[in-house]
């Protein structure tokens, strides 16, 4: 089971690493090899994401506001 050339840059020089458990990893890119291009949806938060906890933080604020206001009554 050796990977004859890296499936994200196309290098053909691995190492073992052991800090994965003597897999072997790609010298250029450090891709592990035998593994896709990291180009997964969790790799960065999206724009969504973004916005999501962008909005929590608004609802939090007002929460607090209202949580103030209310107890100085
Ligand atoms: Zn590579």
């Amino acid at each position: 089971m050796s990977p004859a050339v890296c499936q994200n840059c196309g290098s053909r020089s691995f190492r073992a690493d052991r800090s994965l458990g003597g897999r072997l990893i790609c010298q250029t890119c450090g891709t592990p090899a035998g593994s896709r291009p990291a180009r997964s949806a969790r790799a960065r938060p999206s724009r969504t994401d973004r916005h999501r906890r962008r909005l929590w933080l608004v609802l939090l604020a007002i929460v607090l506001v209202m949580v103030v206001v209310l107890s100085a009554l």
